[in-house]
């Protein structure tokens, strides 16, 4: 830490010295600005050029010092990426697959991965009580895992990859237990994320009524209240990540067939747009 520290304070003097004056609109005129350093929680630091005078902002920077792995998953444009979204019981997996036959059938050649992926994450994440930060950091390890050895060699050879769930789960769950979006944005820095998200929604007194008929116990992620908040997390997506993915909302609660005539029409329409992706 002393170490860091004294590098840190090496780095500010240095970037102090070759500091070019800055216009300060207190003073008047060009200052030569004392310089404030704030390492972020990813690895770079946050630069801030100060009026010493006025102790105004006047200019900040980022600079990377970031010794993270380098990966740079969105350099893999093949294929086409497909996440269905949405709270436990309102139909995901059952959809999912469904649509997975019927694009087959269709002659395309696609793929279904369920997160989370590793069994043995999946059983740490239910069996004990977790941080909701260091969730974040456990879906993060399963994500790469299941992109790197599933996820992105199938989009490298012009696969649909159908995924039941998606970073958005993240966002969702795990915004809900406390941890800002930014954060979870931040720890899944280097994932894909999907192009087209299906977004199955269900009023949530039905989506328990239909979980509770198919298992026997329900995870801590299944209780009402919280369910009511990940529905609403759910459908606000759309409006906050429209510039990252396309979304449809699609209402579970009608007729399975309607559903599934839904959910097909609007897969299919938005492998048009992408040029017949995995055919
Ligand atoms: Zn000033």
């Amino acid at each position: 830490m002393a170490e860091s520290s004294r590098a840190l304070e090496r780095l500010q003097e240095e970037l102090e010295k070759k500091a070019h004056a800055v216009y300060c609109y207190k003073c008047g005129r060009d200052v030569k600005p004392k310089v404030r350093l704030y390492p972020t929680l990813l690895g770079e630091i946050r630069v801030e050029y100060v009026c010493p005078y006025h102790g105004i902002v006047l200019l900040t920077e980022t600079i990377e010092k970031m010794r993270l792995p380098d990966r740079k998953p969105y350099l893999v444009v093949g294929g086409a990426y497909i996440a269905f979204e949405g709270i436990d019981g309102a139909g995901k997996t059952y959809y999912a697959k469904w649509v997975v036959s019927e694009l087959r059938k269709k002659g395309y050649d696609v793929i279904y991965v369920i997160e989370p992926y590793v069994k043995a994450i999946k059983e740490f994440l239910y069996k004990y009580d977790i941080d909701a930060d260091a969730e974040v950091f456990i879906f993060a390890a399963d994500r790469i895992i299941l992109q790197k050895t599933i996820v992105l060699p199938a989009l490298k050879q012009n696969k649909i990859v159908i995924s039941d769930r998606s970073i958005y789960s993240s966002i969702v769950y795990q915004s809900i237990r406390g941890v800002s979006e930014e954060y979870i944005w931040g720890i899944n820095r280097s994932i894909k994320v999907p192009e087209f998200v299906v977004i199955l929604d269900l009023p949530v007194r039905e989506a328990l009524d239909r979980l509770r008929r198919t298992r026997d116990k329900l995870t801590k992620f299944e209780e009402e209240g919280f369910l009511l908040r990940a529905r609403k997390k759910f459908l606000e997506l759309p409006k906050k990540y429209s510039h990252i993915s396309k979304f449809v909302i699609i209402n579970t609660a009608l007729p399975e067939e309607d559903v599934k005539k839904e959910i097909l029409e609007r897969v299919l329409e938005y492998l048009r747009t992408k040029g017949e992706s995995g055919r």
